[in-house]
């Protein structure tokens, strides 16, 4: 119960940042950490108590900074105000007051250069990061050329300075670089997951839930395509509901919704078939795309789907027909590797516009 927990807290902490704000966050706080770890050390070791102002200023001011940005207080503010505190401030005046080039301050240098190419961007990320290297090379020549100015450390003070800080940079650089890939796996997955939903948003009809045009018209260039390679027919049923302006005008549009969904739901369960697709075609107008089936298998199918429309039992009172919904129906096969896809539509609809002609609650084949 309490792992489970832990990981909606996680996730939670994950959804409510993004990258470059965790990313803050974690360079803020670990180098309070640091800073805190180092003075203890200081503190055991039984170093003069001075050395530890430095440590306390930084613990001090990476702290702020990770409870700003933490609380979205000035963020994009508090981010550049830490980047440049760090890298101009920071960085060298540790250089200066740990031995220069004897202590790790050129391993944190880099580490911070990812902190800067993360956070800024444009000329500003440009300028940083030539002043930064300037400042790297001029402590460098600095050390050499004047090394009174750089504190000196004891054997003892260097060895602590290098057994404290080596693990800690390995420890930074490997929980920054996971850091990185949680954050982008899970930006990966949001977007797959978006893309998924958008795609299958875009094929499928708000109103009903079966499938759009969009999707009938990719799908019958897959079933041609089929029929190319391995030839099995596929028929097309295209029905309409008959009277239904009248339907509209005797119930009301929501009435007129609410039975467009009904219809959708009897297709969807007369379609038994995995590879068998429902679409609204058009207003009350809807298709059925029947894979591996011929004109007789079509028609038989067509038969049994008004017989479901038939036992739905919506009541029409204003329909000349019926006391109930019916529906006109033109099936249409393909046969032929001549026809294309917007032919064999065009012929269901001649064979409707015939069921039509015929008096309706009626099914035509096209051709037949
Ligand atoms: P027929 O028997 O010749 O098919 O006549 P019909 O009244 O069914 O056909 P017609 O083309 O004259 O009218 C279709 C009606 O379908 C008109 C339109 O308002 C209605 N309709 C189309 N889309 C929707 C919809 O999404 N919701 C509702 N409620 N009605 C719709
Ligand atoms: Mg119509
Ligand atoms: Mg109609």
């Amino acid at each position: 119960m309490k792992r489970r927990s832990d990981k909606i807290g996680a996730n939670a902490f994950l959804q409510r940042y993004s990258v470059k704000e965790r990313v803050f966050l974690f360079y803020m706080f670990f180098f309070a950490g640091l800073a805190l770890l180092t003075i203890l050390a200081n503190v055991l070791s039984g170093f003069d108590f001075y050395f530890n102002y430095k440590w306390m200023a930084i613990s001090g001011f990476c702290t702020v900074m990770g409870v700003l940005g933490g609380r979205r207080i000035r963020t994009a503010l508090v981010h550049r105000v830490g980047v440049y505190v760090l890298s101009l401030v920071i960085l060298p005046a540790s250089w200066l007051s740990s031995a220069g080039l004897l202590s790790p301050s050129m391993v944190y240098s880099v580490v911070t250069l990812l902190l800067i190419n993360f956070l800024l961007a444009g000329i500003e990320r440009l300028v940083l990061n030539a002043v930064f290297l300037g400042v790297n090379l001029g402590l460098i020549s600095l050390y050499y050329l004047q090394p009174e100015l750089f504190r000196t450390l004891t054997p003892d003070e260097q060895f602590l300075d290098w057994i404290v800080n080596i693990p800690m940079i390995f420890i930074f650089t490997a929980l920054l670089l996971s850091t990185f890939e949680r954050a982008y796996e899970r930006e990966r997955l949001v977007n797959v997951e978006k893309t998924r939903r958008l795609s299958t948003l875009s094929r499928t009809d708000p109103l009903t839930g079966v499938h759009n045009r969009l999707h009938l018209m990719d799908d019958i260039e897959y079933c041609l395509r089929d029929y190319r390679s391995k030839g099995p027919p596929f028929s097309i049923v295209l029905l309409d509901i008959d009277y239904f302006k009248q339907f509209n005008d005797a119930y009301g549009h929501l009435q007129g919704d609410e039975c467009l969904r009904t219809i959708a739901s009897v297709l969807q369960a007369a379609v038994l078939r995995s590879g068998d697709r429902v679409y609204r075609f058009g207003g009350e107008e809807f298709l059925i795309l029947l894979k591996a089936t011929d004109q007789a298998g079509a028609l038989y199918f067509a038969h049994r789907l008004q017989g479901d429309i038939d036992e739905a039992a919506i009541p029409h009172e204003r329909s000349p027909m019926s006391s109930t919904i019916t529906v006109s129906i033109g099936v249409a096969s393909y046969n032929s590797s001549e026809v294309d896809g917007q032919t064999l539509l065009n012929q269901a609809d001649a064979a409707l516009y015939e069921a039509k002609g015929a008096g309706r609650n009626s099914i035509v084949c096209f051709g037949s």
